[in-house]
């Protein structure tokens, strides 16, 4: 289980900017390589001036001496004059070289380094990533037998499509940069009864996860309960990181919300306050970023809308005025496309360039649409997505499909 709470670990936001953690020498390794290269380059160059002065020796004492106590003698200084160079010069060869070496090394690898988050923050070229949404473990059993609210008993359907998901997402190349489910984790609401064996299997579903593709989660009404409260937001935060972050990948900057406190925040007014605050702060200081973000993407479960900007509130979408709000915010900011879940089928639209994506489920269909997940690529000036289902995924020919969405625009 060790391993699987590391994962978790990770995704939290306060350690997720660590991407790239583990693939760069840290500074003091480079001061190691230095100092191990020095010590080589001192061992041969001892060698080399050892046997090069005993070969001067030798022909001189030659002539003098004659060729038999010559190369007595020439064998005696060449023993005393190894263990003199290697004494000094090694020593003070290690010292310059380790000095100069780590300083190099250190000037031209650890300086990006030092930073991941510093390092993500540049555009190295187009990637993918993978968004999913609502696994949702309980839902389809308790949908079955038409009990959404007590019901969701029996869970093993959502995890063999979770670890399907996974299967399938392990295998794409290029691989995922990481891989967002946004939100409705789990069907159990808060402090009931399966929640802590749904949340238990669903970690154990997602931690076949490649390590390479760190998992981003996001909070969706079933996971903080639909009126949450400072206490279900805290449960939810010691399960799965904490409810809004922002991190970049690769020079594109990714915000995550807590689309419940604009669904109905009213038993958490603070919190509410505090990630309005932020989201402010995080969209003007992205305008000022240096470099620019290429690309800036919001992750929410609940869509701003689902069909269009100006359809009536109903229990999946945003209400009008934190919809309108936010859609404004996020026009001014440029941001480019908005992902969310809590539908269960795919939806969706594009105004004024902001992209509203509704994907469907991992687990529970509510509409014509197969289990599967969202495969999308970002380039330089465009952020291409595609549903791809679960079976699809698996198969070879997604690779092929994926490498056209990279090369699209
Ligand atoms: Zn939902």
């Amino acid at each position: 289980m060790a391993d699987t709470e590391e994962m978790f670990l990770r995704a939290k936001h306060r350690t997720f900017s660590g991407l790239t953690e583990g693939s760069c020498p840290s500074t003091r390794s480079c001061g190691a390589t230095a100092e191990r290269l020095a010590e080589r380059l001192a061992e041969r160059l001892t060698e080399w001036l050892t046997e090069w002065l005993a070969e001067q020796q030798a022909e001189r004492l030659t002539e003098r001496l004659g060729e038999r106590q010559a190369e007595q003698l020439t064998e005696w200084l060449a023993e005393r004059l190894a263990e003199w160079l290697a004494e000094r010069l090694a020593e003070w060869l290690t010292e310059r070289l380790a000095e100069r070496l780590a300083e190099w090394l250190t000037e031209r690898l650890a300086e990006p380094l030092r930073d991941p988050e510093e390092a993500e923050r540049q555009w190295t070229g187009p990637f993918c990533f993978i968004q999913a949404a609502d696994p949702q473990l309980g839902l389809m059993k308790a949908w079955r037998i038409g009990d959404a609210v007590g019901g969701g008993d029996e869970w093993e359907e959502e995890v063999a499509l979770t670890k399907q998901a996974v299967a399938g997402v392990n295998q794409l190349r290029p691989r995922p940069r990481f891989m967002v489910l946004c939100g409705d984790l789990v069907h159990a609401m808060p402090g009931t009864e399966f929640r802590e064996a749904q949340e238990r299997d669903l970690k154990e579903a997602l931690s076949g996860t490649d390590p390479s593709i760190p998992l981003v989660f996001v909070s969706g009404n079933h996971d903080l309960d639909q009126v949450p409260t400072p206490s279900t937001v805290e449960q939810y935060c010691r399960a799965w990181g904490d409810d809004y972050f922002s991190f970049w990948v690769g020079g594109v900057l990714c915000l995550v919300l807590n689309s419940q406190l604009y669904f109905n925040g009213s038993a958490c007014p603070q919190q509410k306050e505090a990630q309005e605050a932020w989201l402010e702060a995080q969209l003007s200081r992205a305008s000022s970023a240096e470099p620019k973000p290429k690309h800036i993407l919001v992750f929410q479960h609940i869509p701003l809308y689902v069909k269009s900007p100006d359809e009536q509130d109903e229990y999946f979408n945003l209400p009008q005025e934190a919809r309108q709000s936010l859609m404004e915010r996020f026009k001014r900011a440029g941001v480019t496309a908005v992902f969310s879940g809590h539908y269960h089928r795919n939806a969706g639209g594009c105004q004024d360039g902001l992209d509203m994506v509704v994907t469907s489920a991992i687990g529970c269909q509510l509409g014509d649409d197969t289990h599967g997940v969202r495969l999308v690529a970002v380039t330089a000036d465009a952020v291409v997505h595609r549903y791809f289902s679960l079976e699809q995924l698996g198969q070879r020919g997604v690779n092929e499909e994926l490498r056209k969405m990279l090369q699209a625009c």
